[in-house]
């Protein structure tokens, strides 16, 4: 057994349709790839056409499954409203959402246009909002029970500087997933959401981690476990989360960072630094004094 390893039983996610916004690339693309080795019907959307059907056609290679390829950027309500007419065309409906696209730049934030601040809302807290909107008002007309799963950022509640239009959305997302698994529980429909840590992919590294700065700043000595984070292990997760399985999860963000987080926030945890001998001395000191 390896934390590598698919977790979940065979057929887990069998008879769900689960939409995956950014599910062409990066993280998406592996919970998106997981939940089809589970069974289920999948549909993938972002802008890109090209590559969304590339990523459809290797998936469907690898794992036999479904999956339908729509372009959808997901600030359009109109693109959204026909990227679930198409998934239900096909699919007859659909049972899971993963909201994952986002958007993201570092920068101070005294350098940022008021548009380029207002473009990461819109995709990711607004484009959230749509997706989440256009999904809940259709599983509750049916009468059909539904799940959300968010995927959000440990600085939603820590806010970080350099990123702030993405720590304001991300909040916003994570606000909505607690508030609407309250709301729309009593339609059966269920919100969680994530937390990922460090995972590399290339859309975050290259967004994030520019150039040198991966060598700078390397995300792995940020994190307690010594490492950056699997796509599987997250994978895992999220499919947990979208399956039946987790049916009395409701309203939680699970976090998945190896404890980078909270390695930041614990006022001594830098006494890391301090070395074996020290320790000693400061106890054989101690010692004395009692
Ligand atoms: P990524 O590959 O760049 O994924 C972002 C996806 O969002 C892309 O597929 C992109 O596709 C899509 N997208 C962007 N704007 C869109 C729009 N307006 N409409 C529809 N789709 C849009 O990066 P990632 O690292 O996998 O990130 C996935 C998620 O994980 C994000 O929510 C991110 O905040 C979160 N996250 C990642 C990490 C990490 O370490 N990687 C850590 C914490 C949180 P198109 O360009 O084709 O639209």
């Amino acid at each position: 057994m390896s934390y590598t390893d698919g977790m979940l039983k065979e057929g887990a996610l069998k008879g769900k349709t689960i939409v995956v916004t950014g599910g062409g690339t990066g993280l998406g693309k592996s919970m998106g790839l997981y939940f089809l080795k589970l069974g289920a019907n999948l549909v993938i959307t972002s802008r890109k056409l090209d590559v969304l059907k590339e990523t459809a056609k290797e998936m469907e290679r690898e794992t036999g499954g479904k999956v339908l390829a729509v372009a959808c950027d997901v600030r359009d309500i109109e693109q959204v409203e026909t990227m679930f007419d198409e998934a239900d065309a096909l699919f007859g409906k659909v049972d899971g959402v993963l909201n994952n696209a986002a958007g993201n730049f570092i920068s101070p934030t005294e350098r940022l246009s008021t548009n380029a601040f207002s473009t990461v809302i819109d995709i990711v807290l607004k484009g959230t909002a749509n997706v989440t909107m256009v999904a809940g008002k259709r599983w509750i007309a049916a009468k059909q029970p539904g799940t959300f799963l968010n995927i959000v950022t440990t600085y939603a509640w820590t806010g970080s500087g350099y990123v702030v239009p993405s720590a304001a959305a991300k909040a916003g997302v994570l606000a909505m997933t607690r508030s609407l698994a309250v709301e729309w529980a009593k339609y059966k429909i269920r919100s969680n959401a994530i937390a990922p840590g460090p995972f590399p992919t290339e859309g975050a590294w290259s967004r994030l981690l520019p150039g040198d700065l991966v060598k700078k700043f390397d995300p792995a000595k940020k994190v307690p476990v010594g490492r950056v984070g699997e796509h599987q292990e997250l994978a895992n997760l999220a499919a947990y989360l979208m399956s039946d399985y987790s049916a009395y999860v409701n309203g939680e963000v699970v976090t998945i960072d190896g404890g980078e987080w909270l390695q930041g926030a614990g006022e001594f945890n830098n006494l890391e630094a301090i070395p074996q001998e020290m320790w000693d001395m400061l106890e054989a000191s101690r010692g004395k004094k009692q």
